[in-house]
């Protein structure tokens, strides 16, 4: 899980290499990319989503 948060950090702070097709960035998916929850790839349609965050006590 800390892999993926910092995963998301990278996606909205640099561009990102598509994991999948490696040939495109991966973009905010309708939001700022600061704000993004999901992102995707414009080139094969590849699509990352962030986990809501859950704190357990
Ligand atoms: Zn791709």
């Amino acid at each position: 899980m800390a892999n993926e948060k910092t995963m998301f950090e990278k996606y909205r702070t640099e561009k990102c290499l598509c994991p999948n097709c490696k040939k495109d960035y991966i973009i905010p998916f309708k939001a700022k990319a600061d704000k993004a929850h999901s992102f995707y790839c414009p080139k094969c349609n590849y699509e990352v989503h962030q986990a809501p965050a859950i704190n357990i006590d």
